[in-house]
């Protein structure tokens, strides 16, 4: 490695370890023993003229070799006057020197892989792969022979029992022995060829017929003795099977077959004939994340055993248990990685330690008008002892829609402000925030605890106020949107930082606005609440509050689905709500990704409402587009009852509470997930009066009516999540792309949630004797963590 780089890697270790607060965490394996090395390579590269430097570092070595020994005091000062030190070295020039370069590399770390790979064998190197297969391959995602080996097969077929020609009577998966009789091929538009041929085996005959496939044309002329395998399927009233594969008698690979998401250019056969080669080369080579003694424990099978269970299967359960082993390695992988960030955030040890602040506590619920739930009681307490810690919180609050969680973050920011710290809260978007700013002005201003709001459409000169009370404590707490992301808001002593509607923001905005205080305290919160093993998987990181109860007195909302035609009875319900105060909101059609055609359709629904089906009442419109002060116009006037009918996008969804509103009609309901479904009709019910959700929607398919179905059975959030999660699967319903965390290639939320409560209590368990990855069995371990969540490493 050149001395730049090492040079650099010491900066960065060493400034990471002081902002970690020296828990010798910052990198895996320790960052006393990794700064060492650094130290020891550096000094080969020093000029000869530079001895004096030489000396100097080596000094430096032998202070980091005592570092676990010091006490956290001690290392600060001793990495303060280190980086003193580096500070002094890059002032100078010409100390270092590139080494020759025959000398071998030295293996450092973090090292530059691009990508986890145990094989780490190009897959070029094998034997039938040029460079026109390798492009294939990399379409698949594989590069090396172990990316090949962990592209599992999607499904298996099984080949163990030939049939009879007599006996395919009904469609599905056949293998079929006998002679090829006769055949015929026929192009029908370019790029197309149909072939077409006769199996006999003397019970029958047997059409079969498949594309584009010449050599088995060639290769199987009529009198050829082979074995078919295929997919029966009807045409017009009798069947023909669909030729998968073609082999002579004799030749045919039986058994339980794997069948490979595959690619053009790159079929079953020649997957298959890869996996086997990779697996016979290299199978023993591959290493696994998951250490000896942990595989021993758990009687796990090794995963080269695993991966021939999965490739070469003599059953459909050893296929299973073989996955099954495969996703093991990956859910500990991550666990790992989560428990390690945990430890290291945890073992610092110098975050925030709030006060108890009883009195400002009982001062804050005295002015509101309701007491408290129990719920909210318990969460509040959870919440504060874990911010009267000295180890900084990271706490994820759960609450359905409506459970009151506005007035738990108001609480806990006015215990951090007790305590002489500033809050920041973010909220996903600026309606959303000017509501929480003006809730939480109006509540905070009688304890004369100013609440600054931030947003995009500021005055430069309101804005450069806000950032200097910001910056000189003046103001203790803020609520803005992403823009409290911006460089230039710099805070005195941020001690809680909050999110709201977590899931809108990625890790790495999470990690900028908490960066921006000295190990602050955090409370992300989330409307759409998720089952267990999925949080576990997402938020690993995360303790977990749960507010699973709604404050008393709510009517429950009444859903029911209807079809447009039902507009005349909806017109009257919503005439009624208005006649006794009520207000009604009207969500128009989410057009996937498409805010211009969603702003017609708001814009072309507000014509028609307005004009033709309320010409005697005052209908306000709401969308994204909108000026800010038009955004917040129309709230107003619709909080109000200036206009009882709100036209809207989905800009609603997210926690505007209007207590009023008691009819949510959501026009096209079919276009909308479960969840975004749920948070809609969550701004209704806020109220004492009873309320109505009326979902509007014509043509449905399966999954939509399910959808639909779930909504009108339950208002449960948690059951409505476990529902969304079943049928769309866990990628979509979170967006795990956003989360910042490598999706799982093996392993299924649903079906292998017990692996994944297992995985991380192994993790932990295993962390306490090894923390730093250290010991020899933990090297793959770390090796992997440390490539695969380098994401990671900011938080
Ligand atoms: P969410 O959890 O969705 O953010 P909010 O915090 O917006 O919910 O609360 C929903 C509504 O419930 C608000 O109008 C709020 O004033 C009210 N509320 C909150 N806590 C209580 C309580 N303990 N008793 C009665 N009403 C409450
Ligand atoms: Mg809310």
């Amino acid at each position: 490695m050149r001395w730049q780089e090492l040079w650099s890697a010491l900066r960065q270790v060493t400034s990471r370890e002081r902002q970690f607060g020296c828990t010798d965490g910052s990198v895996v394996g320790g960052y006393a023993a990794h700064g060492r090395m650094l130290l020891k390579h550096l000094r080969a590269c020093l000029n000869p003229d530079a001895a004096a430097w030489g000396a100097k570092l080596a000094i430096w070595e032998s202070r980091l070799a005592d570092y676990q020994r010091l006490s956290t005091g001690e290392r600060q000062a001793l990495l303060e006057q280190f980086d003193q030190l580096l500070t002094e070295a890059e002032l100078r020039t010409g100390l270092f020197h590139d080494p020759p370069v025959k000398e071998a590399e030295p293996t450092i770390q973090p090292r530059p892989l691009k990508k986890v790979n145990d094989g780490d064998v190009p897959i070029q190197f094998m034997r039938g792969v040029g460079p026109q297969r390798a492009g294939r391959l990399k379409k698949l995602g594989i590069e090396t022979v172990a990316d090949l080996l962990w592209h599992l097969p999607a499904r298996y077929v099984d080949r163990s029992s030939l049939s009879l020609v007599a006996s395919v009577q009904s469609p599905g998966d056949y293998g079929v022995a006998g002679i090829i009789r006769s055949q015929q091929h026929r192009p029908t538009r370019p790029g197309l060829i149909i072939y077409r041929a006769q199996l006999d085996d003397g019970t029958g005959i047997l059409p079969l017929i498949w594309f584009n496939r010449p050599h088995l044309h060639r290769t199987f002329p009529p009198g050829t003795a082979v074995v078919v395998f295929g997919k029966a399927e009807y045409r017009g009233d009798s069947l023909e099977l669909h030729v998968e594969d073609m082999e002579l008698q004799g030749e045919a690979r039986q058994g339980i077959v794997p069948v490979y998401p595959a690619t053009e250019g790159l079929p079953q056969r020649q997957l298959q004939q890869l996996c086997q080669q990779a697996l016979a080369n290299y199978g023993e080579r591959l290493r696994d994340a998951v250490p000896a003694s942990v595989q021993t424990q758990l009687g796990l099978m090794t995963i080269a055993e695993a991966m021939r269970c999965v490739h070469l299967p003599t059953s459909l359960a050893e296929a299973e248990a073989g996955r099954r082993r495969l996703a093991f390695t990956e859910v500990f992988l991550l666990q790992m990685a989560w428990q390690m960030v945990r430890r290291r955030r945890g073992s610092s040890g110098t975050g925030v330690m709030h006060q108890s602040a009883v009195r400002e506590l009982a001062a804050l619920w005295q002015l509101l008008p309701y007491p408290l739930t129990e719920a909210q009681q318990r969460v509040i307490r959870e919440i504060s002892q874990d911010m009267e810690r000295a180890t900084p919180m990271n706490r994820l609050l759960q609450g359905d829609v409506g459970a009151g969680k506005t007035v738990v973050a108001a609480s806990v920011a006015v215990k951090a402000v007790a305590s002489g710290f500033q809050a920041a809260f973010m909220a996903p978007t600026e309606i959303l925030a000017e509501q929480h700013a003006i809730n939480w002005q109006r509540l905070l201003a009688p304890m004369g605890i100013p609440v600054g709001h931030l947003s995009g459409g500021m005055t430069k000169r309101r804005k450069e106020e806000l950032l200097k009370a910001l910056q000189d404590g003046s103001v203790s707490i803020v609520v803005g949107t992403h823009a409290l992301l911006q460089q230039h808001v710099v805070f005195r002593r941020l001690g809680l930082v909050i999110i709201d509607e977590q899931h809108r923001f990625g890790v790495r905005q999470r990690a900028t606005l908490w960066g921006k205080g000295q190990l602050p305290d955090l409370l992300v919160m989330t409307a759409t609440p998720i089952p267990r093993t999925l949080a576990m998987t997402l938020y690993g990181d995360l303790d977990v509050s749960v507010l699973d109860q709604r404050p008393p007195g709510r009517q429950p909302i009444k859903t029911a689905h209807v079809s447009s035609k039902a507009w005349p009875r909806i017109e009257q319900l919503i005439r009624r709500e208005i006649a006794q105060g009520g207000r009604a909101y009207v969500v128009c059609p989410a057009i996937e990704e498409n805010e211009e055609l969603d702003i017609a359709a708001v814009e072309q629904r507000f014509k028609v409402l307005s004009e033709d089906v309320f010409p005697d009442l005052a209908v306000g419109m709401l969308h994204g587009k909108l000026k800010k002060e038009a955004k917040a116009a129309a709230m107003e006037a619709f909080a109000q009852g200036k206009t009882p009918v709100l036209v809207a996008t989905t800009v609603v969804e997210v926690g505007i509470d209007v207590p009023e509103a008691t009819v949510m009609v959501i026009e096209d309901a079919q276009r909308f997930g479960l969840a975004q479904l749920h948070q809609l009709r969550g701004r209704v019910g806020r109220g004492q009066s009873p309320s109505y959700c009326v979902l509007v929607a014509d043509k449905l398919g399966d999954e939509g009516r399910q959808r639909m179905q779930a909504m009108v059975r339950t208002d449960d959030g948690f059951v409505l999540a476990e529902e969304d999660l079943k049928l769309r699967g866990p990628g979509e319903m979170i967006g795990t792309k956003q989360s910042g965390i490598p999706a799982f290639k093996v392993a299924d939320l649903e079906r292998d949630s017990s692996l994944i409560t297992q995985a991380r209590e192994w993790a932990v368990r295993y962390l306490m004797n090894d923390p730093h990855l250290q010991a020899a069995d933990s090297r793959v371990l770390a090796d992997k963590i440390r490539t695969m969540f380098a994401g990671l490493d900011i938080f």
